[in-house]
């Protein structure tokens, strides 16, 4: 079975696979999942065991272009307590496909970037004290997330419910029943993830598309979309601009430029998503005669955390 979270021995705190994907790429963070361990997030399973050995694996941690969905799971050492829920080992009721999609949706996407506070290193029998025991609550970053034992119900990791849509993109009637909240805007994940060519229908959405094509520019890279969009019964194209200002300074860097140079050159069809910009109507120079300008559907990304370039088989 997957988990939507694992209990981090380092951070002490549960997180999700997508923040452990964030931090191994952070490069501001001193974190490598694989120096890491995993243990079960019921915090009683996990108090019955010894925390060095009774650990989880983590499946695509580190893989900067995943098809299969992330996650946490069981090694066949792994023990859970009588009646733990992570011990099952029933299939779900999607059978084989459990691998497949992701089954917890977050309620919200939070703008704002998760905190995680290291924990002091640990000395002798001290890893064994309850972990509430050891924490000062005055101290403790109030951060958004729960910490109890039940689904997480936040993420600030855009790819968490980008891919809860994308898996879960042949069960539309999931998709419309299962709500998100961004900043004050709450929807369904159906309405919340809007297609590229429709982005006139209302702003602040999560929009997405078919990439036509890669620009490598000097101070810039322009996604191009496959579709267009209609105004007025013209058909305008639509692009978004990275600046490689701002992926020079971006504290995921060297995993962002792996995953748009090799989307420069890929044959296969890929997908862009993003949140917290809405491509306008903008005149520019036509290159052929400078003179002239046409219209296009343009953005410029103001946040790297918020755009995803993936595949995503089936959306279309
Ligand atoms: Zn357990």
């Amino acid at each position: 079975m997957k988990f939507e979270t694992a209990y981090s021995l380092t951070l002490d705190d549960k997180l999700s696979i997508y923040d452990v994907r964030d931090l191994n790429f952070d490069e501001t963070a001193d974190f490598d999942s694989d120096k890491d361990s995993f243990l079960c997030p019921n915090d009683a399973c996990r108090a019955a065991f010894d925390t060095g050995s009774n650990t989880l694996s983590t499946f695509n941690a580190k893989n900067v272009n995943y098809q299969r969905t992330p996650h946490f799971k069981n090694k066949t050492s792994t023990r859970h307590i009588d009646g733990c829920r992570y011990g099952s080992t029933h299939k779900t009721a999607t059978g084989e496909n459990d691998d497949e999609r992701e089954e917890n949706f977050p309620s919200e996407f939070v703008l704002t970037r998760r905190q995680y506070e290291r924990k002091a290193p640990l000395t002798g029998a001290e890893g064994n004290i309850p972990q509430d025991a050891a924490k000062t609550p005055s101290n403790r970053v109030s951060i958004s997330h729960s910490t109890n034992d039940s689904t997480p119900d936040k993420t600030s990791v855009f790819a968490h419910p980008v891919e809860c849509y994308v898996s879960n993109i042949d069960d539309k009637d999931k998709l419309k029943s299962m709500p998100l909240k961004i900043g004050e805007h709450t929807a369904t994940y159906w309405t919340f993830f809007k297609k590229i060519e429709y982005l006139q229908d209302n702003k602040g959405l999560i929009y997405w598309g078919k990439i036509k094509a890669i620009k490598d520019y000097t101070s810039s890279f322009r996604i191009d979309f496959e579709k267009k969009v209609w105004l007025d019964k013209k058909p305008y194209s639509v692009n978004v601009y990275l600046s490689k200002k701002l992926i020079e300074n971006y504290r995921k860097r060297t995993a962002f430029l792996e995953q748009i140079k090799a989307a420069v050159d890929s044959e296969r069809a890929l997908y862009c998503f993003f949140y917290g910009v809405t491509p306008e109507l903008k005149q520019v120079p036509s290159k052929k005669n400078p003179e002239q300008t046409f219209g296009v559907f343009s953005a410029n990304i103001e946040n790297l955390d918020h755009l995803i370039i993936r595949e995503a088989p089936g959306v279309d």
